[in-house]
């Protein structure tokens, strides 16, 4: 079903909402930019671009590190708005001692952690044995030697099948910051994720927050707006939804913070349950 849209990026239709599995949405034509159109799912609202780049394309022509400089580009020329946008991300850079410290309490000291779209470095604090995948080619090479030298390495594929080259029960913690919101299967990621997790072990995941204060004020230059590499756009709800369909325990880290961009979230795979069910019903 694959086909093309522009003369170099292959893209595919997503019908179905990640959140709710409802077809049907409503296309939100304020922060629609042709050809990528982003739709409201008109079962529970949540918001995500309904065509979207094959993984193909992520991996060589979308890479991040390439597009970031022509996004930046773009967005000084846009309007007037873009300084307010760039001020207030300012701000936000003066927090993001604390926002480090906040995004890495909750990471297992010991064990294995792995590192989803981990980019050329790796955030996981010295201790346990890192693991890394990562889309783009480039910083999947950059970031290898990195893991390697603390005993865990750097896998360069779609972090869905990625994922699968590891065990059951395999890691204490999973970090997934900046991730979610590029992954076309958000559901089947988790869903992995979940058991590939001890039991008792928890996600760290940040992502942009399609309700932040921000939002409203940039409406289509908000910076969460990223085409067509940003696929999901999470509010607190839809993420809690979605993380506690598949069994997770959901604890928002950031409420407080309501001018933030992101949500800093930690999922938890109960300590005492199978995939989904809890151990009574699976015995
Ligand atoms: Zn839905």
């Amino acid at each position: 079903m694959s086909e093309i849209t522009s003369p170099e990026i292959v893209s595919h239709e997503r019908p179905v909402c990640e959140v709710c599995q409802q077809t049907g949405s409503t296309v939100v034509t304020r922060y629609t930019r042709s050809p990528w159109p982003v739709v409201a799912c008109d079962a529970c609202g949540f918001v995500y671009l309904g065509r979207v780049p094959d993984y193909e394309d992520l991996s060589v022509n979308l890479a991040w590190e390439k597009q970031h400089a022509e996004e930046k580009q773009r967005r000084k020329k846009v309007n007037k708005l873009a300084r307010f946008d760039a001020l207030t991300r300012f701000r936000l850079k003066l927090g993001k001692v604390i926002d480090r410290n906040r995004h890495t309490t909750g990471v297992s000291a010991s064990g294995r952690v792995l590192e989803i779209g981990c980019g050329g470095a790796t955030r996981i604090p010295e201790g346990p044995i890192p693991y890394g995948i990562e889309i783009s080619e480039g910083l999947a090479r950059k970031a290898r030697p990195i893991f390697e030298a603390r005993g865990g390495t750097v896998y360069h594929e779609p972090a869905t099948t990625g994922i699968e080259r590891f065990p059951e029960g395999y890691f204490d913690s999973i970090i997934m910051r900046s991730y979610l919101e590029h992954e076309a299967q958000p559901r089947l990621i988790l869903e992995r994720a979940f058991k590939r997790l001890k039991p008792g072990g928890t996600i760290l995941l940040r992502s942009p927050n399609y309700n932040s204060a921000n939002r409203y004020i940039m409406g289509a230059e908000w910076c969460g707006f990223r085409f067509p590499d940003h696929v999901n756009y999470f509010t607190p709800r839809s993420l809690k939804a979605l993380a506690e369909s598949i069994g997770y325990e959901f604890r928002w880290k950031n409420w407080i913070s309501l001018f933030d961009d992101n949500l800093i979230v930690e999922l938890k795979r109960p300590a005492a349950t199978t995939f989904g069910r809890p151990v009574s019903e699976a015995a």
